[in-house]
């Protein structure tokens, strides 16, 4: 059992996606070809957006996005606790601080009322200089853009949303990837929507940003290609990648995100009895379910499940096994760190089971079926 079957995927999507490759490769423009530019005005339709700009991969979207705010060494960036790494990497990477606020409980997302402390904290602090927010659609469930938003404007900081794992979610029917100043993915393979090897996108309905996106990925450009008018990075999406995601695309929109649906709804059913808490969809929203994430009662218990199901050949993941703040390379950071408590929780206590498109009623039912063995045998101890 695969935990995510890109291999069936692939199987299903053969045919189109290895035309598309020959056709690259037929072609030869290997940087910058025209699916690039194909990939980023669907990308953007379907976002809903004015623009999009295709680049290397998910962290240097958040950088080039960052870098498009100004954000620098005394600036402030608040970021969840509980996230993939990238998050904060890139403030830290430009100098800047990042400032960890913790998850809620039910959503696994930035808890919006310690947003607010955190920010009031760091303005009675008086050293730094609050800035941004990036708010993270964590296991492809959009953050609570509609509360972060106005937290955003009272307190005039800027909103970029990391929509690495939300691509394909909503919120009253508006998509991910809509809702910050800007907004970015990634394309690596695990992700809802991902290529063969690295890629990533940063949208915007901001003109400015759109105009300094561009200029960034390709080494601070100016008007012609050897003009350059800023410090930028080599970053962007190969034009291979680029035809890949164009066939990946049609069948998002086609069947796999109803299938994602249909699948987390199957293991809710089958779990309906179960005691373990199921992902939680506040009414209005949706998830693109990157992750299918249970929380169980104890550390114990979930590290007994997962050994169990190892056991039977079913593959789960833990993410994340260590929030942000409790890293390393964060050793003797000091700012906050009491409010951080539900993601130290959530990390000893979540399991992410197999989820995607190509998984079947039969997978759905063993995995189940040796859950609920596993709690019981858990249960006798
Ligand atoms: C995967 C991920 C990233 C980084 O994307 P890459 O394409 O791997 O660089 C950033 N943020 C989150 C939340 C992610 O899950």
């Amino acid at each position: 059992m695969e935990f995510i079957d890109l291999k069936e995927q692939y199987k299903v999507l053969k045919k189109e996606i290895n035309s598309n490759i020959n056709k690259v490769l037929k072609d030869g423009q290997y940087i910058m070809g025209d699916e690039v530019h194909e990939l980023e005005n669907r990308l953007a339709k379907y976002v809903g957006v004015k623009y999009c700009v295709a680049c290397a991969n998910g962290t240097d979207a958040l950088q080039i996005a960052l870098m498009c705010f100004g954000i620098k060494p005394g600036d402030a960036v608040f970021v969840p606790s509980l996230t993939f790494f990238s998050t904060s990497e890139v403030v830290s990477l430009l100098g800047a601080t990042p400032i960890f606020v913790d998850v809620d409980e039910r959503t696994f997302n930035m808890d919006y009322k310690k947003l607010k402390k955190a920010i009031d904290d760091v303005k009675m602090d008086g050293k730094l200089n609050p800035k941004a927010i990036i708010a993270v659609d964590l296991y492809g469930l959009p953050a609570n853009f509609k509360e972060i938003r106005k937290i955003a404007k009272a307190n005039n900081l800027l909103l970029l949303e990391d929509g690495a794992q939300g691509f394909g979610g909503s919120i009253d029917g508006k998509r991910s990837c809509s809702f910050g100043d800007i907004s970015t993915t990634s394309f690596f393979p695990a992700k809802p929507l991902g290529c063969y090897g690295d890629g990533g996108a940063m949208f915007t309905d901001n003109e400015k940003y759109y105009e300094l996106m561009k200029s960034f990925c390709v080494h601070g450009r100016g008007s012609e290609k050897y003009d350059n008018v800023r410090v930028g990075l080599n970053s962007r999406l190969d034009t291979i990648q680029a035809s890949i995601l164009l066939v990946k695309l049609d069948a998002f929109e086609k069947n796999e995100v109803d299938y994602r649906h249909k699948w987390a709804k199957k293991y809710d059913e089958v779990l309906e009895n179960v005691d373990v808490i199921k992902p939680i969809i506040p009414e209005g929203f949706t998830s693109s379910y990157a992750q299918y994430t249970l929380v169980f009662k104890s550390n114990e218990q979930r590290d007994f499940v997962r050994d169990f199901l190892k056991e039977n050949g079913i593959p789960t993941m833990i993410y994340y096994p260590k929030p942000l703040h409790m890293q390393k390379v964060y050793d003797g950071y000091d700012f906050n760190l009491n409010d951080l408590k539900v993601s130290e929780k959530l990390s000893t206590h979540i399991l992410s089971v197999p989820m995607h498109p190509y998984l079947n009623d039969d997978i759905i039912n063993q995995v189940c079926d040796s859950l609920k063995k596993a709690l019981e045998e858990f249960g006798n101890e």
